[in-house]
């Protein structure tokens, strides 16, 4: 068997775009992966394409071998575009190996050890602050509304929701975070916010549900201390913070009883190893759609050896949930996995065999490769336009 051609797609996910790549090989066996990026996904296309040459006319059972050899065409470009797109590439490949060999992926990953996947809604309350109208869902405009919204994600079962510093009728404004990297400390308005975020959430679902909260690289290390310590009353399942230094998150970690977790936006064990020595934070969350389902693997296995939990990025499309259930299903370090509890209208649509979210679980594909077939033709009547 030979890879004989690969293409991208971009998407509308409603709250960002989606982007997939498909792997087309010479036997008629298809795979899909999921790249997305957020922001800069033009990149992303024009690397898997630029790649393309080098992965053509090369056996898709050697998925090892091809990951190496791009990363080392790539090795001036570790991280980034460059391995977002071989990501992608890296998922469509385990995809067809599952399929040729009639088998789920985490079989070809050595086993699960679990068989539901428990997962968090992720943007609890921020998307629909945002992007009510595209998700199809009714707005968030004030704490009343992140309470009712509460009685939601216990009512489908959630044991866990992660949210995010949302500009509400009621609250202080918490301002253009981003602004903060140039280096704010938490302003007052910022420690109001979060307070009544969280404490809106904890009243409405009670004390046995985990509450995370992102800030992901809006603040250097005083402002995370300022804003992991405001919350301590809270007991957050963690607070999420990004920071290049892990000597940095460490004082964060060790200045505070509030649980740190990070490591959305670090690629390869190179980047994770430095965190993971010093015990930097609490749980990991390896990106699947960016390090691919290769790589994630090592990934889950390094934490494991720091005794240290780990819970998969997963604000992507739909392709990345399934990459996230297997390597998930495999790693008994395995905390919690992301979802996105809102989510483009669509988005099942776009799938043969669509995952079900249940009592706050995701059961572990079955079927042979990922899980799931995409329909081609409601993918491109979906196709992004901005
Ligand atoms: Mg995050």
């Amino acid at each position: 068997m030979k890879i004989s051609d690969i293409k991208t797609f971009v998407v509308d996910g409603a709250a960002r775009p989606w982007t997939f790549v498909k792997v087309e090989t010479d036997s008629g066996i298809v795979g899909w992966g999921d790249a997305t990026e957020w922001d800069a996904f033009p990149g992303v296309v024009a690397m898997v394409e630029h790649m393309k040459p080098l992965v053509v006319g090369k056996d898709p059972m050697n998925g090892l071998r091809i990951w190496h050899d791009l990363a080392n065409y790539n090795v001036r470009q570790h991280g980034g575009l460059a391995w977002k797109a071989m990501a992608g590439i890296d998922a469509a490949l385990w995809d067809i190996r599952g399929k040729h060999l009639n088998a789920p992926v985490w079989q070809l990953l050595g086993g699960r050890v679990w068989d539901q996947i428990r997962v968090y809604w992720s943007h609890c309350g921020s998307f629909r602050a945002r992007h009510n109208e595209k998700l199809g869902t009714p707005p968030v405009n004030n704490t009343d509304d992140l309470r009712k919204l509460g009685e939601e994600v216990l009512a489908r079962g959630f044991t866990a929701l992660k949210t995010n510093l949302i500009k509400l009728d009621d609250l202080p404004d918490p301002g253009a975070t981003r602004s903060a990297r140039m280096g704010n400390y938490a302003t007052p308005n910022v420690l109001a916010n979060a307070r009544g975020v969280i404490g809106a959430f904890r009243e409405s679902v009670g004390p046995d549900i985990g509450i995370a909260l992102d800030i992901a690289h809006n603040f250097r290390l005083g402002g995370a201390i300022d804003i992991a310590r405001e919350l301590e009353e809270f007991k957050l399942m963690w607070l999420e913070t990004e920071t290049w230094d892990p000597g940095a998150l460490k004082t964060v970690r060790q200045s505070t009883t509030t649980r740190i977790c990070t490591g959305e936006s670090l690629f390869g064990v190179e980047d994770y190893k430095p965190f993971l020595e010093l015990y930097a934070q609490d749980v990991i969350m390896p990106d699947i759609a960016w390090n691919g389902i290769t790589i994630s693997k090592q990934i889950c296995e390094l934490a494991a050896a720091y005794d240290t939990f780990v819970s998969p990025h997963n604000p992507h499309g739909p392709i990345c949930t399934f990459q996230s259930l297997h390597v998930s299903a495999t790693a008994p370090n395995l905390m919690i996995m992301e979802i996105d509890g809102d989510d483009a209208p669509w988005r099942d649509d776009l799938l043969t065999h669509p995952f079900e979210i249940k009592d706050g679980h995701v059961a572990v594909p079955y079927r042979p490769g990922l899980g799931t077939d995409v329909k081609e033709d409601i993918l491109k009547k979906h196709t992004y336009s901005g």
